[in-house]
C-alpha cells in the first residue's frame, strides 16, 4: 500500500467567476504538490487548517508522513517576535493548525517535508527564528527571491553542500530553481543544518543532522512547480515518499 502523506493546505476567499460575488472561503491546496506526492508513489491526502490540537491529534494517526506546503507568513509571534511593517498576511487558523501538527509529526519520528513556509515552519517548530521580511532586514546584498516570472521558471542559483544527503537526491550540487519568498530562516533551529544556500547567503535548503534517525528535508523554493524540469525535483517527492514507506513499516513492526 502506498504511504499516506498529509498535505497542508490554505484558506483562501473565492468569488463566483460569472456573477463576481463572494462564494466565501475554501479549502486549497495547489494540484501540484498532490501530484507531486501521488507521482512519487505516495498516496495524499490534503489536511484543511481548521480545528484544535485534538484534531491535529486525530489526524496525524492516518499519516505516514507530512508535507508543509508553501503560502502566506507564519506569525513571528512563534519565535517570540512582534511583526514589523514589513509583514505579509498570516492566517492564524493555519499557523496553529500546522504548528500543533509539525510538532507531533516530529515527537513521532514521522518524515517532513517542507516547501517554502514549510521549510521555515519546520524551522520555528525546532526553535528556530526567521527573517520577517528580507528586503529590510537583511543586511548584505539580496538576490531577487520574489520572481516576477512563472512558477516553473528557475531564476536562481543554488550550491548544494558536496556529500548532502539533497545533493544525493538531486544527484548535483548546484540547481537552478525558482523563488517565491519575502522571509527566510534567520537563526538555524537545533537538529537541522544547512545544506544549500544562494549567492547571497540566504538559506535555500536544510536537513536534519542525522537523517537516519529522524527524516527532515526542507528547500525554500518551490519544487513542486518545478517537476517537469528534470528528474531532480522529482527525486525530493520520491525520497519523501520513501522515507515514508519506512516510518509505515517500522510503526506496523
Ligand atoms: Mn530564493
Amino acid at each position: 500500500m502506498p504511504p499516506i502523506i498529509g498535505i497542508t493546505a490554505t484558506l483562501k476567499e473565492d468569488v463566483d467567476s460569472v456573477a463576481e460575488r463572494p462564494l466565501g472561503r475554501f479549502v486549497r491546496a495547489d494540484l501540484d504538490y498532490v501530484e507531486g506526492v501521488a507521482g512519487a508513489g505516495g498516496a495524499p491526502l490534503v489536511l484543511p487548517p481548521v480545528g484544535d490540537k485534538s484534531v491535529a491529534e486525530a489526524l496525524i494517526h492516518g499519516l505516514d508522513g507530512l508535507l508543509l506546503s508553501g503560502g502566506s507568513d507564519l506569525d513571528p509571534g512563534y519565535y517570540g517576535e512582534e511583526p514589523v511593517p514589513e509583514l505579509g498576511i498570516t492566517l492564524p487558523e493555519r499557523d496553529a493548525f500546522e504548528m500543533a501538527l509539525v510538532g507531533l509529526a516530529l515527537r513521532r519520528g514521522m518524515p517532513v517535508f517542507g516547501i517554502c513556509r514549510g521549510m521555515q515552519v519546520l524551522n520555528v517548530a525546532l526553535g528556530g527564528s526567521l527573517y520577517q521580511d528580507l528586503a529590510s532586514q537583511w543586511e548584505r546584498d539580496l538576490l531577487k527571491h520574489r520572481q516576477d516570472t512563472p512558477k516553473w521558471q528557475p531564476t536562481h542559483e543554488v550550491r548544494v553542500s558536496e556529500g548532502s544527503y539533497i545533493a544525493r537526491v538531486m544527484g548535483r550540487e548546484s540547481v537552478k530553481v525558482n523563488s517565491y519568498h519575502h522571509q527566510a530562516i534567520r537563526d538555524l533551529a537545533a537538529g537541522l543544518v544547512v545544506t544549500g544556500l544562494s549567492a547571497d547567503g540566504v538559506i535555500e535548503a536544510v536537513e536534519a543532522t542525522d537523517l537516519s534517525e529522524r527524516w527532515l528535508l526542507g528547500v525554500q523554493w518551490h519544487a513542486e512547480a518545478m517537476r517537469g524540469a528534470g528528474p531532480q525535483q522529482e527525486n525530493l517527492f520520491e525520497a519523501h515518499v520513501s522515507a515514508a514507506e519506512g516510518h509505515a513499516l517500522r510503526r506496523a513492526a
